[in-house]
Parts: structure tokens; sequence; C-alpha cells
């Protein structure tokens, strides 16, 4: 693995690759982007890249240090991450890290220390990693991810070259999954649709059963989503609504493209076109339509939207009333 396995972040990539060519490196950097498009694996490749024996621009996959660094047993390549996922980084870790930072590399020719979702740790935490950043030695090279950079402090920000990492194209994604993981074209290309540009989100669809799973969770969804008043704490992780969201948006396309007669080759839940027709001939004629329009909408809002529990439910209301109910 190296720089070339990054996917669909060329302009990060290269703006990387010609600083280590140039031996211009910042003595910071912050990757910022969705989740799951790469901002940890462009990490550790940086840090492959930096250590390794062939001291060429691409690590060569099969030294020792690009070995250790594969293993995550490298002492120079070390992951600021709190032990459980809910915990935040504690005051007494970023101390620590500093006495560590201030050492010279262990067996390669740079330290580098990776700090993902910097945002997720706290004021006083940032605080004191700011100090840190402040006296980075020479060798050593902080790299932190952020999925929220409205989360970090300006002055961390300030100390940082950010480099942003976007949502991957969709053909990138399914020629991924197919050629990578094996995964048969129909499920992919329904995949790296859904994951809205996240590798990982798609990654772990797949290994979910989320395919399987569709049509149970879409009518999971109709069925409590759409009872919303009695069903308080159904939706109460955003994650879970946006995905939710996605799938239902998919499927009401499809459910469209079904009454306009449009090719069946344009539908996305190919597989289970049985349940489209049946349902699709349950919605009164142009109101799909205006029903996609207000997922959509849905979906713009969930963004901004505090109240999840209103939305759903003003959802619920208008789509009843589109089918007719
Ligand atoms: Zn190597």
């Amino acid at each position: 693995m190296s720089f070339g396995d990054i996917l669909g972040q060329s302009h990060a990539v290269s703006l990387l690759k010609s600083a280590l060519a140039s031996g211009r490196l910042s003595g910071a950097y912050l990757f910022s982007g969705p989740p799951g498009v790469g901002k940890r694996f462009a990490a550790r490749q940086l840090a492959k890249a930096l250590n390794c024996e062939k001291g060429e621009e691409e690590a060569c996959d099969l030294c020792l240090s690009c070995r250790k660094m594969d293993a995550c047993n490298h002492p120079d390549l070390l992951w600021i991450e709190p032990r459980e996922k809910a915990v935040q980084i504690s005051i007494e870790a970023i101390r620590e890290l500093k006495r560590e930072v201030a050492l010279r590399p262990w067996e390669g020719k740079r330290r580098v220390v990776v700090f993902p979702e910097v945002e997720r740790a706290t004021e006083e935490a940032q605080n004191a990693f700011l100090k840190i950043l402040e006296e980075t030695p020479e060798g050593s090279l902080l790299l932190l991810t952020s999925v929220k950079r409205e989360g970090i402090l300006p002055t961390v920000l300030s100390r940082c070259k950010e480099l942003r990492f976007g949502p991957i194209a969709r053909e990138v994604i399914q020629q991924f999954l197919e050629k990578q993981k094996g995964i048969d074209s129909k499920e992919a290309s329904l995949l790296a649709t859904l994951c809205h540009g996240s590798l990982g989100k798609a990654l772990a669809m797949s290994e979910e059963d989320f395919l399987e799973k569709r049509v149970d969770l879409l009518s999971q969804f109709l069925g409590r989503a759409f009872r919303v008043d009695e069903e308080r704490e159904f939706f109460g992780e955003k994650e879970e609504l946006r995905l939710a969201l996605d799938l239902l948006i998919s499927w009401y396309r499809d459910l469209w493209v079904i009454q306009e007669g449009s090719s069946q080759e344009l539908l996305f839940h190919r597989d289970r076109l049985a349940d489209l027709k049946m349902e699709s001939s349950r919605w009164p004629q142009d109101s799909l339509e205006a029903a996609l329009s207000e997922l959509l909408e849905a979906q713009d809002h969930l963004d901004h939207h505090v109240n999840v529990k209103l939305l759903l439910f003003l959802l619920s209301r208008r789509m009843k009333t589109l089918q007719g109910k």
C-alpha cells in the first residue's frame, strides 16, 4: 500500500508528494473531511514513505520499517486515540505525549504522531496539545484529522497546514468494491450510490449485509418513523436517520422510475423488482415525484434541523397526504 492506493484524493496526495520530494513538509498537517474518505489511511502512507528504508517518495512496502508500519507496531508511529470510543482524550495523555514527542525517533527517520478526530478532545486537552504544536521538534511530524473542523480551537487550526479530503467519486468506489473486494457489480453499484462518497461507509454496509436487510429496514422505517409521535426514541441517532433517508430516496426514486415506465436498467434495487412494482402501484400517479422532493428536502434539513423528531413527523404527514391516506 502506498500513496497510489489512496482513492480519489488526488489533490491532497499530490501536495503531500511534492512536499516530500522537495523536503519541505510542514511540521503539522490537518487532514479534514467527511468520515471514511481516507484521512487515516493517508496519514499511515505518509508515515511509511517518510520512514521507508529505500528512501524514495513511495513506500516500498517490503522493508522492515514499512512492514512494521503496516502491522501497527512501529515505535515511531503513534496514534492518539482514547481507549474507548465514547471517551475523550485526557489531558494526562497529552502531557505524556509531549514528553514522548521531545525524544528522537527510536528507529525510523521521523517520528509521526497521528491525532484522529482532534475535535473530540476537550478544550483543555486541545490547549495542552497546542504547546506541542508550538514546539514540535524537527524529528517529529504531527498529523491531525478532523470530521468537524468547527470543533477545533482556532489557535490549533492556525498551527496546521490543512489539506481537504473530499467525498470519493461514486465510480471510483464502485470499481474498488468490485475489483478489490470481489463484490458483484449490482451490489457494488448500490453500495457506491448509498455511501455518498464514503468508502468506509460502503465497506461497513457490505459487511453488515445491509443490502440483504434493506427491505426489512425500509418497512421498519416506514412503519415506525411515520408513527414517530408514538416512538419517542427510535431515531435518536442522526447517522442512522441519514442512512435510512439515503435508502428511502433510492427506493422512492426506483418506484418513480417504474411508474414512469422508464428502463429497468436505471433501477438501483433491480433485484427487488417485484416489491418495487407492488409498491409503486399503491401510489397515485404523479405523487411519487413530490414524495421524492420531500425526502430530499428532509435530507437537506437534517444537518440544520435540531429537532429530528419534528422533522420526521412533518415528513410522515406529507408522505401520507401524498399517498392519499
Ligand atoms: Zn519500505
